[in-house]
């Protein structure tokens, strides 16, 4: 009975998605989007970053399908990158009433204010994917094991390189993510635990000097930027030298590089390209690492996680407690945050069809 009821709820819903999609298909710009589902539940409001990332969509998505499945309404909302336009958007959802809020932040420490504002009106907040700092007023915390994600990016250039099998001295360059986003620090420590080791012992060289977080970090993921930063370093520090490595934490910052490295004929006979990593297995990433350009990304079910967010507003709003697998690692600074943390994974080449076509996430023809 309950799956029959989940099924027609589902099947209602993606009608009124569809209709909903179609209402509000160039509604890009910070309004948000309604969906008319059956609304026992209530209407839970959804804050995504940034459209300009195929993840933050999927996001949003997925988000959506699965409230509607359990009887909800939604409010999705996505910031543009703008940290103030997000902290409105999610002030806008909390006037409209919402009962729950699920937040991707955009600024991890711009959201105080208007968390106390849920808070006072009694809404629960699940961070998603992005810890929000510096507030009690964040209940659960649904990711990815982050610090894994930084490891299993190194471990692959460790691997590719031959380092554990004595070879090298090789050249690496390191790039982060947004210095406002949490996780950045997450990743990169993660990925320099396992390689600074190696710089320490000169088997891995970085020509730029560039090391410290605070060096190598991206504002807003942005993979323009990244490659003006790979430009410079390879015009400064590379002239007479070659790059064997990249450490990049997401996709579209390892597309930016590329971009950087091909204007300087990396990927020529004489000049093969670096191992460079990626994150979020995004199409144009994965068409690369087909083609045998970007060399890795580090897969992360987006399904499954928005499942672990909805099953945690769905427990709440049932006077239930979430699951959890974390309460230790996720402190915010005002709390830990309890969590629930779901495990990456490693594609390249020899695995991308196992694990994201037969998977189910992509179809070969969403690749070619
Ligand atoms: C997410 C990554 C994503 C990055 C850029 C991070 O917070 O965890 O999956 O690549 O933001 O959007």
């Amino acid at each position: 009975m309950r799956n029959r009821r989940a099924a027609l709820a589902a099947v209602a819903g993606a009608a009124s998605l569809a209709l909903t999609l179609t209402a509000c298909g160039q509604n890009s710009e910070g309004g948000s989007e309604e969906n008319k589902g059956d609304a026992k539940g209530g209407t839970i409001g959804i804050a995504m970053p940034t459209k300009s990332s195929e993840r933050w969509i999927s996001d949003g998505n997925n988000v959506v399908k699965d409230l509607q499945a359990k009887g909800y309404k939604t409010k999705l909302v996505y910031g543009e990158d703008e940290p103030d336009q997000q902290v409105s958007q999610i002030e806008n959802l909390i006037t409209q009433g919402v009962k729950a809020l699920i937040i991707a932040a955009i600024d991890n420490k711009s959201l105080n204010n208007v968390l106390q504002q849920a808070k006072d009106a009694g809404i629960p907040v699940i961070s998603y994917d992005r810890l929000i700092l510096g507030t009690e007023n964040v209940d659960y915390y649904a990711s990815f094991d982050n610090e894994k994600v930084g490891k299993l990016q190194a471990d692959y250039i460790v691997d590719k390189l031959g380092l554990k099998d004595g070879k090298g001295p090789f050249n690496i360059e390191l790039f982060a993510g947004s210095n406002d986003d949490n996780n950045t620090k997450y990743f990169f420590n993660g990925a320099m635990s396992v390689l600074k080791p190696y710089i320490d012992d000169k088997k891995l060289v970085v020509q730029s000097g560039q090391t410290a977080l605070n060096q190598v970090t991206t504002l807003r993921w942005d993979g323009a930027t990244a490659q003006r930063r790979m430009d410079d370093i390879l015009t400064k520090s590379y002239k007479t030298k070659k790059v064997d490595a990249v450490l990049s934490p997401y996709d579209g910052i390892s597309i930016g590089i590329l971009s950087a490295l091909k204007s300087d004929n990396y990927g020529s006979a004489s000049k093969p390209l670096p191992v460079i990593t990626g994150q979020d297995a995004e199409v144009a990433s994965v068409k690369s690492i087909k083609a045998g350009q970007q060399t890795m990304t580090v897969y992360k079910d987006l399904r499954k996680l928005a499942q672990v967010a909805t099953d945690m507003v769905d427990a709440l709003l049932n006077d239930k407690k979430p699951e959890t697998n974390d309460t230790k690692t996720y402190d915010n600074g005002s709390k830990v945050v309890p969590a629930y943390l779901l495990q990456p994974v490693s594609v390249d080449r020899t695995n991308y069809k196992q694990v994201l076509v037969d998977g189910g996430y992509y179809t070969e023809n969403d690749l070619k």
